[in-house]
């Protein structure tokens, strides 16, 4: 589903992403872990095309939206990033329209599908998410885990094949962490292809299939949580877990 080899990239003079690799199959969950500053941001950036890199490659169902270090034309990168969701820590949902305008924006624009189709899936995801009686507010009307539930049924909309969150509840204060949470269990019990950059560890344990460490840039471990929680390979691993 994702295949990413080499993947480079610098600020200025400093190299944020060395040469990271790694696969991610059609269902999986796999969770992204490592301290502030290690690139886990600018990795999943890449992904969506928020961030170039500057060399490596990035292959989403087959389709290079960059082939070591050479981008693809406009229109493929716009097909292959149409196909991915992405949930950010600060929600950053529109806050002149309802939630349901919200919802409904990208899809009304791109004119895929009738009003009514759209009106249905805005109702069905709302309630997918728990928020079926917030259609009609306004996003600063809800609380942090209200809106970033919001923002999961908002990425839904277009149906994506994968979706991305970075770290989706760092902004929530702790008793709103588990609603959205919950959310998020679901969609990989119903074997969304994700990853989740979290810190939230027992989360990470409990719902991924594989777990990334990702240290000053590069994948420093992976493996399952088992192996990852269970019996680190590197000394950095356990003192980052506090093991
Ligand atoms: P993480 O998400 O793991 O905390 P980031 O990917 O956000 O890490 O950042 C990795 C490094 O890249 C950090 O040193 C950060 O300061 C730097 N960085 C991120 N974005 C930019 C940018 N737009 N310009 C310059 N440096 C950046
Ligand atoms: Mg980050």
């Amino acid at each position: 589903m994702i295949e990413v080899k080499e993947l480079q990239k610098s600020f200025g003079k400093l190299e944020v992403l060395k040469k990271v690799t790694f696969t991610v199959d059609p269902g999986e969950t796999v969770a992204v872990i490592g301290p502030s500053g290690s690139g886990k941001s600018t990795m999943l950036r890449s992904l969506v095309h928020l961030e170039e890199v500057n060399g490596g490659s990035i292959i989403i169902q087959g389709q290079a939206l960059v082939d070591n270090g050479s981008y693809a034309g406009h229109a493929q990168i716009k097909g292959i990033t149409s196909k991915m969701g992405m949930v950010f820590q600060h929600f950053n949902l529109f806050p002149h329209l309802t939630v349901r305008g919200n919802l409904e924006l990208a899809p009304r624009t791109l004119k895929r599908e009738s009003s009514s189709e759209i009106t249905a899936r805005s109702k069905d995801l709302l309630s997918k998410v728990g928020l079926a009686d917030k259609a009609d507010v306004y996003p600063s009307m809800l609380s942090g885990g209200q809106k970033q539930r919001v923002a999961i049924a908002r990425a839904l909309m277009l149906s994506p094949d994968i979706l991305l969150f970075d770290e989706p509840t760092s902004a929530l204060d702790p008793e709103l962490t588990g609603e959205v949470l919950r959310v998020i269990r679901q969609l990989a019990e119903e074997k969304m292809t994700m990853i989740i950059v979290t810190h939230e560890m027992n989360f990470a344990r409990d719902v991924a299939d594989r777990i990334i460490f990702m240290d000053k840039g590069e994948i420093a471990e992976s493996g399952t949580p088992e192996q990852i929680f269970g019996s680190p390979r590197l000394a950095r691993t356990r003192s980052f877990l506090k093991l």
